[in-house]
């Protein structure tokens, strides 16, 4: 607070105040972070679960009697607000409620989130741990005459049988030309021999994300398809390769479009190559062309190069990767085929 130049920090982003809190129920709540105390707001469905999960202060009542509480621990302060987040009505509230001087911040918390815990490494390793289990129950299930929906429903039916709080995200089941889409929600299209099939999918335990995707064939899907699929496999192992602290997520990006480009593909890759992981699913660093981020011991990414031809169809191939002190961990088990 005192590098970011104020004095008081109102915090409304749900997982930064989970983050400082360890409140499970942040999109219900707001908190306070003043010289003397750490003070999280929330109502009265919250105040059993507050008291025994929360760290700081609690205080439970609802909106506008929480900034008249607040009030007055910010009279005369300058207090930061998370300027990504807050509302414009949020902030309209803000000035009409307190006397005190606003100061937009942008990823104050967010940067602290990027280098994880021993605790949240634990998590996310276990939440990886669930959805590679969930795939090994479902990768036979795969076949011909499969309903992508289907095959979303079983991933997320396991995952949850196996120990998730629910997915991480809306699980993307795409195959065939569907493949082109590169978030494709699973639809009722069943599989077809000669398709290659694209699987997204997450498992989210205590708050913490997995992310992970396969691509796999469905039958012999003839040369292209194929050579399209090699092609990201090879700039997928060349980015991990190069995963250590101390490299630029702007290079990582680089070094995959390059090797997509060397196959003659490099206007197929339309995305970045891959993101940070946590309570978030996509959070920092960014691994893009714009991103002035270093890699460090402690973060978790994913690595994804993808590659998507309209009427063809497409490949993406992610891992999730921690990083060590000196390399990185591959934290997603589940094999990727070689075609
Ligand atoms: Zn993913
Ligand atoms: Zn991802």
């Amino acid at each position: 607070m005192q590098h970011a130049g104020v004095d008081a920090l109102w915090i409304s982003q749900p997982a930064n105040i989970r983050y400082l809190s360890g409140f499970s129920s942040p999109e219900d709540a707001k908190l306070l972070l003043t010289p003397e105390a750490a003070l999280l707001y929330t109502d009265s469905r919250y105040a059993l679960q507050a008291a025994q999960e929360v760290v700081t202060e609690v205080h439970i009542a609802r909106s506008p009697a929480t900034l008249e509480h607040a009030a007055g621990r910010v009279r005369g302060l300058k207090v930061g607000f998370e300027a990504e987040h807050l509302t414009v009505a949020g902030l309209d509230d803000l000035k009409q409620s307190w006397q005190a001087e606003l100061i937009p911040l942008r990823q104050l918390i967010e940067m602290q989130r990027l280098v994880k815990s021993d605790d949240e490494i634990v998590l996310i390793r276990r939440a990886q741990a669930i959805a590679d289990a969930a795939y090994a129950e479902v990768q036979p299930q795969i076949v011909a005459g499969a309903r992508e929906s289907d095959l979303a429903l079983a991933l997320e039916l396991a995952m949850r049988r196996l120990g998730a709080d629910g997915p991480s995200f809306e699980t993307i089941v795409a195959s065939g030309e569907r493949g082109a889409l590169p978030h494709g929600r699973a639809s009722d299209k069943q599989l077809a021999v000669g398709e290659l099939v694209t699987l997204d999918f997450g498992a989210l335990l205590g708050g913490y994300h997995s992310d992970m995707t396969r691509t796999v064939p469905v039958g012999d899907v003839g040369p292209e398809l194929r050579r399209l699929y090699m092609a990201v496999l090879d700039a997928e192992e060349q980015a991990i390769a190069a995963v250590r602290p101390g490299v630029r997520a702007a290079d990582l990006d680089a070094l995959a479009r390059t090797v997509l480009a060397g196959h003659g593909l490099a206007d197929a890759f339309t995305h970045s190559l891959g993101h940070g992981v946590g309570l978030d699913i996509h959070e920092g660093p960014g691994l893009r062309a714009a991103s002035d981020e270093v890699l460090r011991p402690g973060m978790t990414i994913t690595i994804e190069p993808g590659v998507y031809l309209p009427g063809v169809g497409g490949v993406r191939i992610e891992d999730l990767l921690l990083l060590t002190e000196s390399s990185h961990e591959v934290l997603s088990q589940s094999p990727r085929v070689r075609l």
